[in-house]
């Protein structure tokens, strides 16, 4: 059922071409795609059965009461009801079309976007040269590793992070014994949640840009290294994007062949690549069906990714290491700093364990205390994975407060109307989201020095 996706042909066509698979020509590239974009569907009762739904491989991706919407395509639905679901479709999402990102004439490098104004990936990595350039006091860029497409010598991208802060001798290294706490903002590890990368990119130059006028940011910056990794998974981003005003909704990083792609497609319902979401090493499940949207490895364990070991490298070294490794160690006295992982369209605040939600953390009492201050700014309930939507093993948080004892949580995104989905008008990223997720990251950033105190 998974496997059979004729509505995808086209788009898996483009994206051979897009991701180096084949060698695609000029006329392929300006072709547009026919056929159906993604579905999503209203399941009705269905949350006491979320881990089933998500067992068998479908895209769960908010919730309402006890009902879920998951996202697939024209096929999802009669496999729903195969399942005893009772079903609407409640959103369907157009095709994607080829149209490359487009950079007006004159226009900085780091102006070309998509999809109304999204930023591109080469566009996030020219406005922290921009940002770094402009402001030397500031703000560092640093690369910390390689996406699998680089690795693989077929394209890719660089990984890429910025440390801000008013710089004194010492600052922005590669060492957990900095002088100042730390607060790393994450983004796009999904690449089809556009809206998420953006804030990113909003808050580097909120930061950049307010230092000694907006006694906020200059108080942060003199006190707290903010460091940001606007595109955690650019190879899933560049497939994105290339569907230009209707981007391809490509989850997963690219870590997939050419008979993958045949095989998968490239739709909500079927899609190749590895969820990097699902790949890092504390509480890890093997999900080694590779049409699945959360495919948790490429080679049968965890941590397969570049992009995970990378980034599990980063934090090691920003933050070092604070915690052993059971379910109940706490973090010792000296742990510091916070992290958060954005994400959309659930509309949550996540914190540890998101394995599982019959166990909590040592920590638990100060984690949903910071739940319950952000969710005073957004109004999104916060709790345990498994509280609010279905348990998820291999995700960023357990890696980073158990494998190193990090305060680090999850926020997914949503908003009304066209601000709802994974690709909300480009205007929803300053009139809804930014207003109170700026005073979400603020607030976190704020906490680095003590987070369990
Ligand atoms: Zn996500």
């Amino acid at each position: 059922m998974r496997n059979s996706r004729a509505a995808t042909t086209v788009a898996a066509a483009l994206l051979l071409a897009s991701v180096g698979l084949t060698t695609g020509t000029s006329a392929q590239a300006n072709t547009p795609a026919s056929g159906q974009g993604p579905v999503e569907y209203r399941v009705h009762d269905a949350l006491a059965r979320a881990q089933t739904l998500d067992a068998v491989g479908l895209d769960i991706v908010k919730r309402q009461g006890d009902d879920l919407f998951v996202v697939g395509d024209e096929t999802t639905g009669a496999e729903l009801s195969q399942l005893g679901f009772r079903t609407e479709v409640s959103k369907r999402y157009p095709a994607a079309t080829w149209a490359s990102p487009r950079l007006a004439p004159g226009a900085a490098p780091q102006d070309e976007t998509y999809d109304g104004g999204y930023h591109t990936v080469n566009a996030h990595y020219a406005n922290l040269t921009a940002a770094a350039t402009a402001h030397p006091d500031l703000a560092t860029v640093v690369d910390y590793g390689q996406s699998w497409l680089k690795q693989q010598g077929r394209g890719g991208y660089d990984l890429k992070a910025i440390c801000i802060t008013k710089k004194v001798s010492g600052d922005c290294a590669l060492n957990p014994n900095s002088t100042k706490p730390r607060f790393l903002l994450q983004a796009q590890i999904h690449a089809r949640e556009i809206a998420t990368g953006e804030l990113a990119y909003k808050y580097v130059n909120y930061l950049v840009s307010g230092y000694g006028t907006d006694s906020t940011v200059t108080n942060l910056l003199n006190t707290t290294e903010i460091w940001v990794v606007p595109i955690v998974n650019p190879d899933g981003v560049n497939i994105v994007q290339r569907g230009g005003n209707n981007p391809v909704l490509h989850r997963k990083n690219a870590d997939f062949t050419s008979a993958d792609l045949s095989r998968c497609g490239d739709s909500a319902g079927s899609q190749p690549g590895v969820d990097n979401n699902r790949n890092f090493g504390y509480h890890w499940q093997s999900n080694t069906s590779k049409c699945d949207q959360t495919t948790s490895t490429s080679n049968g364990s965890a941590d397969s990714e570049p992009e995970n070991k990378a980034l599990e490298q980063l934090w090691s070294q920003l933050f070092g290491d604070h915690r052993a490794d059971g379910a109940s160690d706490k973090p010792d006295a000296s742990a510091r700093g916070t992290a958060l992982m954005l994400h959309s369209y659930a509309g949550i605040i996540i914190l540890p364990w998101e394995y599982s939600n019959t166990v909590h953390t040592p920590s638990d009492t100060q984690f949903r205390a910071m739940g319950k201050a952000m969710s005073a700014f957004s109004g999104y309930p916060y709790g345990q994975a498994g509280d609010l939507l279905y348990n998820a093993a291999g995700g960023s948080d357990d890696y980073a407060y158990g494998k190193l004892g990090i305060a680090s949580f999850t926020i997914e995104l949503e908003g009304p109307g066209a601000c709802d989905g994974f690709t909300p008008s480009y205007s929803c990223v300053n009139s809804t989201f930014w207003p109170y997720m700026v005073k979400t990251f603020n607030y976190l950033a704020s906490k680095a020095p003590s987070p369990y105190n």
